[in-house]
């Protein structure tokens, strides 16, 4: 729960607010980028909200955001608000928002199929959203990208009986399908498991309906640079082992990325694969600008 006595500096007077307890995790930029932005190590309202769309935009990032960190002066109904997760991102993919402080903010994702439910890294195990998912048919699968993004699986295994699919050098718990090595794995015909270790050792993707890529902390987009991007200074494992991943992925062809941190982004799988290309070549460029200093 936000604290006025918290209030950054850097927000603009008026109702929205946010305090010092932001972790930085852009939930809430992705959400209302009309209202949020960057600052320093935070974010802050610099707009307040004026139109219902935007007001709209304001309650769900308060209602996603997973310290608590956005307040508001008066009280706030948010039921809406909270009855919009999980939110359409396209056909049967779903953004279940409610992110947990202990995957820094993650985003994860809910793919309602007819022959069960997967849901993409976990959430928060708020209330609401698993009332939500169980109206949506509860969970079958829980594919977990990598350790870090794992949030409260426990809780949403315990309630929904799911079966966790995780790779099994970044299984630090037990988990119920376990993958080994580096060879595809076809959990159903429409979910591919690709593993690609560099962020984690264990890292893995899942591709759905040879369209969808959920990349947890592998691949993100950059809307700054207009690509795809990963990120050095959180590989965790190898950058040379990520690069290698990431230049797997030239073999498929996908539409949407959908990572862990960061937007989404949709495009034709054409001009996905372009982008693919530059981000190696950059991670590339960047291995041979620091060699000797590769892990
Ligand atoms: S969603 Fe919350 S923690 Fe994340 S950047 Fe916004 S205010 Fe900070």
């Amino acid at each position: 729960m936000a604290s006025v006595k918290k209030r950054l500096p850097g927000n603009v007077a008026g109702e929205f607010y946010v305090d010092s307890t932001c972790i930085d995790c852009d939930q809430c930029r992705q959400i209302a980028p009309a209202t949020f932005r960057a600052r320093g190590e935070h974010s802050i309202v610099f707009r307040q909200p004026a139109t219902a769309e935007a007001l709209r935009r304001a309650d769900k990032a308060m209602v996603a955001c997973p310290t608590g960190s956005i307040g508001a002066l008066g009280k706030r109904d948010l039921s809406e608000a909270i009855a919009a997760y999980p939110e359409r991102v396209d056909g049967n993919v779903h953004f279940c928002g409610f992110a947990a402080e202990s995957t820094y903010g993650g985003s994860s994702y809910l793919i309602v199929r007819p022959h069960g439910n997967v849901l993409v890294d976990a959430p928060r195990f708020a209330r609401h959203l698993v009332r939500r998912i169980e109206e949506m048919g509860g969970v079958r699968l829980m594919f977990l990208t990598h350790v870090d993004d794992v949030g409260d699986h426990a809780k949403f295994r315990r309630h929904f009986g799911c079966d966790r699919v995780m790779h099994g050098d970044d299984a630090r718990f037990p988990i119920e399908r376990r993958l080994e090595g580096e060879e595809p794995a076809r959990l159903a015909d429409d979910l591919l498991v690709i593993p690609t270790p560099g962020h984690t050792k264990g890292h893995q993707v899942l591709l759905y309906a040879g369209r969808m890529l959920f990349t947890g902390d592998h691949l993100a987009w950059s809307p700054e640079e207009h690509s795809l991007t990963a990120y050095r200074d959180v590989c965790w494992y190898s950058w040379a082992e990520q690069t290698r991943s990431v230049e797997k992925l030239l073999a498929y062809r996908f539409d949407w990325v959908l990572p862990g941190h960061g937007p989404r982004h949709h495009c034709s799988s054409r001009e996905m694969h372009h982008h693919l290309e530059r981000c190696v070549r950059a991670m590339k460029g960047e291995r041979q600008r620091s060699v000797g200093n590769t892990r």
